[in-house]
């Protein structure tokens, strides 16, 4: 039986922000409780389901994952590593191998690549030198050469949204059966362009990575040496040395190293040669919403707010878009902000009034949102009317939405209230939830699709649930800490010169190659 360690490590750091993410932010689930997320949507999950189908003995180390924020506390990271070194070093029979999830892009203090220090420090444990490492990552991965050497084989997903996280994962834990059954080592190769997209210009639907995909399967299809080739769109708000594209193969040492190395480079042409279209930026709210009044559709018009995208690290409490629907005078408009102290004064309101009351209409001043982030006009002052407070939980209405990646099935908004100002529904939470499955509104009894206009703090992640629902969709710019606009940010470690930032000419390895 081939006895494999599990471990998940998983966050987006956007190092920009402010505060520290410590480790009471994580949920953390160690040794045996980790077969509680067999056969759900999370990658987790869906690599534990597949690898008991191929008759693995797993051995569970430890699960640790959190929401997008700041840095990572050091403590927190020690934290987890002594876990799964304590696992690993009490396996008393031979391990077979080591299954990881990952997301590819956390910073810790004083660690720029948390994964790549993981990685080594596997590696430097007694009998795990020439252990075959595989595992899943997200595709907003900053990778590394150190991730690049100290892994056999990571397999990133292929979609942004990313519905296929938990396939991704069953396909990492295929690929790792093959390999184990054949006696194959397989090696990665890495290369890392010098291009950084905002997460804007990620989406898989459109190019730059549409493009990039298809000649990924195109390599993969024509060369049987190579086990894997992985696009990864990288992540922007991060300012260590590696943000921005790359792309990884994973190839069987004894074939593949040409043609993984040629395929680097050909991915890397198309990338450059594409790169204006990833990087997309917004124009600004007030413009693109009036425009958007005066050519009305009959439906609903989705606008996403991507300088305050909660997937991507922001507090969801930005206040540039509702501004916007308030000053502009938007009727049957809607949004969430993320406002615990604005939910914990309308909770005691609905205690003090009862039931009856709160039927008849309760109003009551209010300061929202605009809390939590700098570049942001601060809260907003507003009479509202309460129309409903909740616990915030809701079940996943589609099980394969880019929120079953970070949480699976269960989703905890903390304690919510639905006030209405104007024109405008506002949804308040107690935790930022990133706007990627509608039973965010259904849960509380409104049906998201009857608006007008409805803005989300999102990227591109909002697509799968809102793409149904929507007549057109249209993107903002706000005050917020993840702009599109990359210039504002003042990036200190980033290798440069690098695109969009700095001029560039046309980078000496840019030539045709037989690949393209
Ligand atoms: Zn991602």
């Amino acid at each position: 039986m081939k006895r494999v360690i599990f471990a998940g490590l998983f966050h987006e750091t956007h190092t920009f922000v402010h505060g520290t993410t410590q480790l009471s932010d994580f949920s953390v689930v160690r040794g045996q409780d980790l077969f509680r997320c067999a056969g759900d949507s999370s990658p987790m999950g869906g690599a534990i389901e597949a690898a008991a189908g191929l008759g693995w003995e797993i051995v569970p180390a430890i699960d640790m994952r959190a929401q997008p924020s700041g840095v990572v506390s050091r403590d927190a990271f020690e934290s987890f590593w002594r876990c799964f070194e304590e696992v690993a070093t009490s396996v008393e029979e031979s391990l077979a191998g080591v299954f990881l999830v990952l997301h590819g892009a956390m910073v810790a203090e004083g660690i720029d690549d948390v994964e790549g220090e993981f990685l080594s420090r596997i590696r430097g444990l007694r009998g795990f030198g020439s252990l075959p490492v595989f595992g899943v990552f997200d595709l907003h991965a900053n990778f590394t050469r150190r991730m690049a050497i100290h892994s056999n084989c990571l397999v990133a997903y292929r979609e942004n949204p990313h519905s296929d996280a938990r396939e991704s994962a069953v396909r990492a834990v295929h690929l790792m059966e093959r390999a184990m059954r054949n006696g194959c080592v397989l090696r990665t190769s890495w290369v890392h362009p010098p291009i950084v997209w905002p997460p804007t210009g990620t989406g898989t639907a459109a190019d730059p990575m549409a493009g990039l995909l298809r000649l990924a399967r195109e390599i993969e299809e024509r060369h049987a040496e190579i086990w894997c080739v992985n696009v990864v769109a990288g992540f922007s708000f991060a300012d260590v040395p590696n943000a921005g594209v790359s792309f990884t193969t994973c190839y069987d040492e004894n074939y593949g190293g040409g043609a993984a190395e040629a395929a680097l480079a050909a991915l890397s042409r198309v990338a450059w040669d594409t790169r204006h279209a990833g990087n997309a930026v917004e124009r600004a709210a007030a413009v693109v919403v009036s425009e958007a009044l005066k050519a009305a559709v009959d439906g609903l018009t989705v606008i996403a707010e991507p300088s305050d995208n909660i997937g991507g690290g922001a507090p969801g409490d930005g206040t540039g878009l509702l501004r916007v629907f308030l000053d502009l005078g938007v009727e049957n408009a809607a949004v969430a902000i993320n406002d615990p102290g604005a939910v914990a004064e309308l909770v005691r309101l609905a205690e003090a009034c009862g039931e009856p009351t709160l039927r008849r209409g309760v109003r009551c001043v209010l300061q929202i949102g605009g809390r939590c982030s700098a570049p942001d006009a601060g809260p907003v002052e507003m009479e509202v009317e309460l129309l409903s407070v909740s616990d915030g939980v809701f079940e996943l209405v589609d099980k394969k939405s880019h929120l079953a990646s970070l949480a699976g099935d269960r989703v905890e908004m903390g304690p919510c209230a639905v006030v209405r100002c104007k024109g405008v529904t506002i949804l308040l939470t107690s935790r930022a939830t990133p706007p990627m499955d509608l039973g965010q509104w259904l849960s509380q009894g409104i049906d998201p699709s009857k608006f007008s206009f409805i803005g989300v703090k999102a990227a591109v992640a909002h697509r799968g649930a809102y793409a149904p629902i929507a007549q057109r969709m249209l993107w903002v710019d706000t005050p917020g800490p993840c702009s599109s606009r990359l210039s504002r940010f003042a990036f200190q470690k980033l290798r440069r010169p690098i695109f969009p930032l700095d001029p560039m000419e046309v980078p000496a390895w840019c030539e045709r190659h037989p690949f393209v």
